[in-house]
């Protein structure tokens, strides 16, 4: 199975970033309410991710690291759903066969913490006691080891740490109820606290976008029939530098959209002109009303009614703008 493991995680695993996200978002899936992440030299040496969320029983843990062993499944209802979601059931073994993986954990109704990991050729999971509050660790050390072609293929520890904190705070401008914290070689660099009010949020976006765009930054809180758009657009009268707050979630989840670009951008035409405007913009939608897996790594979408979601972005963007603009 290791092997099996390798290929798979040639496809998961490309990068210490692409294990945080795959981690974080276990830690999410499981109700977490704080998520700290801790690396060293870049993610290459160790990724160590603590929840709080709702733990693994000592029975399914060693199921945990094996492949297509995941909990997310009830029905072939919710397949079509969650595969769209990338739910998978494959990161965890994947991760520990490109890594020394270990995972720790507890669930509420279990006195003891038990810890799992994969171990041989045969990746036969060994599982002993631990000591561990309820939630989980997760510990991957040695990204790579047994990997040497795609070792050789990582970049520098800075700019592996830019991917990850990149990757950080795309999280966490949209899961702002996380309390999340980033340790880099022993030093906590991110501490992003839970937010509750809008002021916690702007606060939040200050610290990940910068103290001007928070404090001049409109909000858009729209909603019409089962479309909803809400977050912060720059102000027109802000003169600023070109930015890379250029954020924007369907349905919790970052795109890159030529569809929604087109939308914003044309709805500040008039306002900023050369640079880019900034923004950190969610829109929900029925999840019937879009694929979301078009392309993962491009992090395009699908839109059925394409030009009414359009539409309804621009709109949206262009009142806000000029009833500022007045
Ligand atoms: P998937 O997330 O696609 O189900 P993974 O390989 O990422 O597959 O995880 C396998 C399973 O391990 C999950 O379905 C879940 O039951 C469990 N699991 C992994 N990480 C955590 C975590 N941090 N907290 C609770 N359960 C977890
Ligand atoms: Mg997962």
């Amino acid at each position: 199975p290791q092997l099996a493991n390798q290929i798979a995680a040639g496809e998961v695993v490309e990068r210490p970033a692409s294990v945080i996200k795959e981690l974080v978002e276990n830690s999410l899936d499981a109700g977490a309410t704080r998520v700290d992440i801790e690396i060293e030299k870049g993610g290459s040496k160790l990724i160590k991710i603590h929840d709080n969320g709702s733990g693994i029983s000592k029975e399914d843990l060693g199921l945990a690291l094996s492949r297509h062993a995941t909990s997310k499944l009830n029905s072939l209802d919710d397949l079509d759903a969650i595969l769209s979601f990338g739910f998978r059931g494959e990161a965890l073994a994947s991760i520990s066969s490109v890594s020394r993986l270990t995972l720790t954990s507890r669930t509420a109704d279990q006195v003891e913490a038990w810890q799992a990991y994969a171990e041989g050729s045969d990746m036969a999971v060994k599982v002993i006691p631990a000591a561990h509050p309820v939630g989980s660790t997760v510990e991957a050390v040695d990204l790579f080891f047994n990997t040497p072609a795609r070792r050789r293929f990582l970049k520098s520890d800075k700019t592996e740490f830019t991917h990850i904190d990149e990757w950080l705070k795309r999280i966490a401008l949209v899961r702002s109820d996380i309390h999340f914290t980033l340790k880099h070689n022993g030093k906590v660099v991110r501490n992003y606290r839970a937010t509750s009010t809008q002021d916690q949020y702007l606060q939040r976006l200050a610290q990940i976008s910068g103290k001007k765009f928070a404090e001049q930054a409109i909000e858009i809180n729209c909603q019409h029939d089962d479309l909803k758009l809400t977050g912060y657009i720059q102000s027109p009268f802000f003169e600023a530098p070109a930015s890379d707050t250029q954020y924007f979630y369907v349905n919790g989840r970052l795109v890159r959209d030529r569809l929604v670009n087109h939308a914003v951008r044309q709805a500040f035409a008039e306002h900023v002109t050369g640079e880019q405007a900034s923004y950190v913009l969610m829109l929900e939608l029925d999840p019937h009303q879009v694929d979301v897996n078009v392309h993962p790594a491009k992090h395009e979408v699908r839109f059925h009614q394409s030009r009414y979601v359009h539409d309804y972005i621009f709109q949206a963007l262009q009142s806000a703008l000029q009833q500022v603009g007045r």
